[in-house]
Order: structure tokens, then sequence, then C-alpha cells
């Protein structure tokens, strides 16, 4: 890994914080308008989510109406990963993400080349978008409100799903790997 996840989940949290922001859902758009970058709803073809193009230094992030609104939520923050994890030095730069993005793994079975380090990208702007949309301070004041919790049990995740306004995958991807970490 290029990047150390626990630095992506820190400054998840950093942005979060700095802009003041602890309660659900967290409305992302204004997260990556206040963080810098211009947010619109593009079409950009059925196979596409999200754009983050750089140019002159200026950032857009672009989403895809037609999906989903917790898709289009997750989109908005993968691309903010991006600028936020990738942007390097470059001043013009694009990155343009299709349906499969959330699933790194289907990248291999796909035509489209990345490399080696597209890869890691993506995984990175992915933890990204995870770390900020289901930040771990407010998943453990959530399931606080719960008896334990059984992992098994799907109406918990559903839940938690609505209050954070993303996809039961995302959710429930998110909890296991939290659970996992010993951080819930
Ligand atoms: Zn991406």
């Amino acid at each position: 890994m290029a990047k150390n996840y626990s630095q992506i989940e820190k400054k998840a949290q950093e942005l979060l914080d700095s802009l003041k922001i602890n309660e659900l859902p967290i409305p992302i758009n204004e997260v990556a308008e206040r963080a810098g970058t211009s947010v619109t709803a593009f079409d950009l073809g059925d196979d596409i989510s999200g754009v983050l193009h750089i140019k002159n230094n200026k950032a857009n992030i672009g989403y895809n109406p037609s999906e989903s609104k917790v898709r289009q939520r997750f989109t908005v923050a993968h691309e903010l990963g991006h600028y936020i994890l990738h942007k390097h030095d470059e001043k013009d730069k694009i990155y343009v993400d299709n349906e499969n993005y959330f699933y790194p793994l289907k990248f291999r079975t796909t035509n489209m080349k990345l490399s080696e380090q597209d890869y890691e990208e993506e995984q990175e702007a992915n933890a990204f978008a995870a770390a900020l949309l289901i930040p771990v301070r407010l998943v453990q004041r959530e399931v606080k409100n719960y008896n334990g919790f059984d992992l098994s049990d799907n109406s918990m995740i559903v839940e938690l799903a609505k209050k954070f306004d993303v996809s039961m995958q995302a959710m429930s991807y998110r909890i296991f790997r939290l659970v996992d970490a010993g951080q819930i």
C-alpha cells in the first residue's frame, strides 16, 4: 500500500473536524465544496459514475445523477478522496470512475487497464470515502444505541445505512472492517 490506511482515516476525520461536521448524514456535497472543489451533476453516460477534473489547479467533481442517491454520495466522496490524497503536483489531471470502482477486484476481470498505482489509488479513494461518510467516531456513537450487536442481524445494518445515508453494502463492509480492526 502506498499510503497507510490509518493515515487515510486520519485525513478524513481531520477534514470533518476542521469543518466542524459531527451530525449524520454527512453533507458530502457541502464537505467537498468547502474542501475546495465544485460539485456538479453531469450526464456521464451509463457506465461512468464520477469524474474528478483538475484544470489549472481548479477541481471539479462530476457525478452521475441517474444513479441512486447513496451511490452519488459515495461517488462524490470517492472523487474527493482522489483530490485530497492524489492530486500530487500536476496542475491538470482527470480521474474517471466507472461503476466498478467500489469493487476493485472486478477491475481485474474487465478490460480496464489499471496499473498497480491506479489500482492502489482506487482502493485508497474508496477507503477515504468510507472513512468520510461513515466516520469511526460516529459509528462508535451509533452502535452504543444497540445492546451489543449481532453482525448477522441485518436490521441493524439497514438502520445504520439509513442514518449514514449510504448503501447497505458500504455500511456492512465498513462495519466488518471496523470490527476486524477492533475499533467497534
Ligand atoms: Zn477513482
